[in-house]
């Protein structure tokens, strides 16, 4: 089963992300699960939630993939920045047991000149101080271009996060196909070696979802925009390609392309027909 579907803008409660999606042709979505600059969450209502499972099981959605505001830095200079970063992840970690068994994407962070070392150091420790036992969320690090100062900019840095958090059967990663590109893989012309080097590196059993963006730059220059499908320098074959790669079957592949819902109701379908015509 392909499961795709796009970063929703539509926050009107989970059965209303749900329907657009449907209408959308998709079958997954990923959402911001508060305003993407932080501040409150909305609160949860119950009733929504159940006309959400519903509506996903009868139409076989796969998991769906929350994004924290990006504004939360978890290894900011500032500890009252990480102190945000940490009651930001908790409470959403809390909310997301409403919807059980899904993901919760983050940027890692930006070390603001620390070093990447102590960057991840203080990723690790937020990340021990609010996974539980008994979540059921499994929250995954973003793959980062490396822009400024951006931690997670290569697999080595994820892996080293990973290393340093207990509840590792908590943890995944989320592969962006316009960061790694950006940060320097080239998942064009080599996109085998690029998930050899995923597995040796991380592993690939840790990779739960993949935002799939085509890049307005080359590859390796580290800038993180994203173009349409097909418009950009990874191209409309190589994101195939990612669709149909045996080692990424079953996971939730997310749009974050420059769209509107008629944008992305138009990726889908040509994702989704490009990938059944594909002779590999
Ligand atoms: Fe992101
Ligand atoms: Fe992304
Ligand atoms: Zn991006």
């Amino acid at each position: 089963m392909l499961y795709i579907g796009n970063h929703t803008t539509s926050s009107k409660g989970y059965e209303n992300m749900a329907r657009q999606m449907i209408a959308n042709g998709g079958n997954t979505f990923a959402f911001f699960t508060r305003n993407p600059r932080g501040g409150k969450a909305k609160e949860i209502n119950e009733k929504d939630i159940e006309k959400f499972l519903a509506l996903a099981g009868e139409h076989h959605f796969g998991r769906i993939v929350a994004h924290a505001p990006y504004t939360l830095n978890a290894c900011a200079a500032k500890e009252n920045l990480r102190e945000f970063a940490r009651e930001t992840m908790a409470d959403d970690l809390k909310r997301m047991e409403y919807t059980p068994g899904n993901y919760y994407n983050f940027h890692p962070g930006s070390h603001v000149g620390q070093g990447a070392e102590t960057g991840i150091h203080k990723i690790a420790q937020i990340l021990n101080d609010v996974l539980t036992d008994g979540q059921s969320t499994t929250v995954l690090l973003e793959t980062m271009s490396g822009k400024g100062s951006e931690v997670g900019r290569n697999f080595e840095e994820i892996r080293a996060i990973l290393d340093l958090v207990d509840k590792k059967d908590k943890m995944g990663v989320c592969l962006d196909t316009c960061h790694v590109w950006d940060g320097g893989y080239d998942i064009v012309n080599n996109l085998d070696g690029v998930l050899e080097e995923f597995d040796r590196i991380i592993g690939l059993e840790k990779l739960k979802a993949v935002h799939l963006n085509d890049s307005m730059n080359e590859m390796g220059s580290h800038k993180d925009r994203h173009a349409k499908i097909g418009e950009g320098h990874i191209g409309l074959e190589a994101l195939v390609r990612v669709i149909s790669h045996p080692a990424l079957q079953g996971i939730p592949f997310i749009l974050e392309t420059p769209n509107d819902d008629e944008g992305w109701t138009k990726e889908i379908r040509l994702l989704r027909e490009s990938a059944e015509n594909l002779v590999l």
